[in-house]
Order: C-alpha cells, then sequence, then structure tokens
C-alpha cells in the first residue's frame, strides 16, 4: 500500500511538472496570483448517499447546491474556470469505491492546478434523520404485591412506573465550515508539490529536478506554501460562515477535523474547505436544503464570501506587483 501511494505521489509530481513545462506559467509571486481555477467538490455520490434525510440524501443535496454555485460563480467570474470532481449521482470519476473517489477527487484538484477547492457536504446527527421514539415515566400506579416477611406472606401495596412512548426531535442545524487539522499539515506539505503553482517560479527550460521534501531547504519552502494555504483556508472558511450567519442560519464556526471524510483537505495542493451547509436530519433544515429558496440562499452566501475573498487576494497581488 506503501509502495502504491508513493508511485502515486511522484507520478502526480511528474505530472505536474510536465504540464507546468507546456504551460510556461509566469507568475512573479505564485503565493498571491490571481485565482484561474476553481474545483467544486459535491460530497458523496453513486453508491454512497452520505447522511440520510427524511426524503433526501445528502449526495443529492450537496449535488445541487454545487451545480448552483459554480454557475453562479461563473457568471460573476466568466474567466474563472469552474471544474465540477462530479455533476451527476456517481462516485466521482466513476471509481468502483469510495475510497477510489477520494483519490480521484484530489488527484482531480492538483492536476487541473486549482485555486481553491470548495467541497459541499451536509451534516447529520441523532438517532435517525427527523426524530425517534424515546421512552419515558409518565406517572406511577399503586399495585400490591406478596412479600415474605420473617418466614410469612404479607400483602403490600408498592408504587410501579407506567412508561409512555414520546417523540424526541432531532434538533441539531446550522453550518459549520472544516479546514485540514494543523496535524495534518505534513501531508499538506507534501501536497504542495503536486500543484503546478509550486512549480511556478522555476523556468521550464531548466533542467527541474523532482523537489524533495527531505531536503531541509526544500521542507522549508513546502512549509511556507504549505502556511500560505492555510491561512487563506481560514480566511475564506471564516467569510463563509459569517455570511452564513448574516443570513440567520446557525453559525457553529470554522473548524478543524481529523477524520476520513476530510482526507481530501490534505491532499489537495491548494487552498480548501469543506462547508456543511446544514443538518438533513432536522426535518426543518432538511427542507429548506432543499428548497429553491434555500439552496439559492446558501449558493448567495458562499458566492458573497467567495467575491470578498478573491476581491482581498487581488489586492495582495497588486501590492506585490508594486514592489
Ligand atoms: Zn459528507
Amino acid at each position: 500500500m506503501k509502495k502504491i501511494a508513493f508511485a502515486v505521489f511522484f507520478s502526480f509530481i511528474a505530472i505536474g511538472l510536465f504540464t507546468f513545462a507546456k504551460k510556461k506559467t509566469k507568475s512573479k509571486e505564485p503565493l498571491f496570483r490571481p485565482i484561474k481555477t476553481i474545483i467544486i467538490d459535491p460530497g458523496h455520490g453513486g453508491m454512497d448517499p452520505g447522511a440520510r434525510g427524511t426524503f433526501s440524501t445528502e449526495a443529492n443535496v450537496s449535488l445541487a447546491v454545487s451545480l448552483k454555485l459554480g454557475d453562479a460563480i461563473q457568471k460573476e467570474f466568466p474567466d474563472i474556470k469552474i471544474i465540477y470532481t462530479r455533476t451527476t449521482d456517481i462516485v466521482p470519476g466513476n471509481k468502483n469505491s469510495i475510497e477510489g473517489g477520494l483519490f480521484y477527487r484530489a488527484d482531480l484538484a492538483n492536476q487541473s492546478n486549482g485555486d481553491l477547492f470548495m467541497a459541499i457536504h451536509c451534516n447529520s446527527a441523532g438517532k435517525a434523520p427527523g426524530g425517534w421514539y424515546g421512552k419515558r415515566i409518565s406517572h406511577y400506579t399503586t399495585t400490591t404485591k406478596k412479600v415474605k416477611v420473617k418466614k410469612k406472606w404479607v400483602t403490600k401495596t408498592v408504587q410501579v412506573p407506567v412508561y409512555e412512548n414520546y417523540w424526541i426531535e432531532n434538533l441539531p442545524k446550522g453550518t459549520e465550515t472544516y479546514v485540514w487539522a494543523i496535524s495534518k499539515n505534513d501531508s499538506k506539505i507534501k501536497s504542495v508539490a503536486k500543484n503546478g503553482e509550486y512549480y511556478g517560479e522555476m523556468d521550464s527550460t531548466l533542467n527541474i529536478q523532482l523537489p524533495d521534501p527531505s531536503d531541509p531547504a526544500e521542507k522549508a519552502r513546502m512549509l511556507i506554501y504549505a502556511q500560505n494555504y492555510f491561512r487563506k483556508s481560514l480566511s475564506i472558511a471564516d467569510l463563509i460562515q459569517k455570511e452564513f450567519a448574516a443570513s440567520g442560519r446557525v453559525d457553529r464556526g470554522v473548524k478543524q477535523r481529523n477524520d476520513k471524510g476530510i482526507w481530501v483537505l490534505q491532499a489537495t495542493g491548494m487552498p480548501s474547505v469543506l462547508v456543511e451547509i446544514g443538518f438533513i436530519s432536522n426535518k426543518s433544515e432538511e427542507e429548506y436544503l432543499n428548497s429553491e429558496k434555500g439552496q439559492n440562499e446558501i449558493v448567495k452566501n458562499i458566492l458573497d464570501a467567495f467575491r470578498t475573498y478573491k476581491h482581498k487576494l487581488d489586492e495582495k497581488a497588486a501590492a506585490t506587483d508594486k514592489q
């Protein structure tokens, strides 16, 4: 498995180098280059429906919102290239395993020299979507039973509980945006070299050497990229949450998570966020997530955040050019 991972890793570096060699990217300051390519990643898909609501799945809601988001960004910024990891209900790349789909997502993002990776997901909590029945004591009743006291049977009055079923509504709701866990920064550093941006300063006519992360100078340079991506990811994550909050959504904040579902964030050599657009397990939020109004509002929130983020980067790039 490790050997395969290594082979995959180095073949991506090679692909990255070749694409770069063809493109001859000329960038004075790659850390603040303008946004050219965005990867939008609708979570799950195909054999993997993700979380289930009472009448919809995370995979389908994420896809609908992702497509609308891409359209909205494209309309306002026609020069930006939008790449989707999937546009139908499939495992991305038509892979036959969930893991295969995850690798495909990261590879596609890295090979596309993405400037931003945005994954769209729905959250889920509780025992069942919508709610479930619990048992509780409704009242006590009096009954008699025979007990032995000093070898004699006597009748005693006792209280016994009477239970009732009651409905427990699945209440958690709101939005949260994830960045990769800082403990995974080493993986992110390795991913840096998979993206063509890392080679932006090199002259393609030179005899390019593969970057060696064990070389301290190279590792330091990769770390600068990884930290820069982390700051950018935090920045757009924060902007997205602020827009959600301004629309009256419950703001659960910007978070770091360290699990399989978020692996793709550390595997992409670019700023990357995962947006949990709401709880599909909450009945009213599931309705909102499936409604035209809800989806349009979510798209507007993310688009507004993206516009501010892009503006900030453009300003920084312009300031760098003047130096
Ligand atoms: Zn998900």
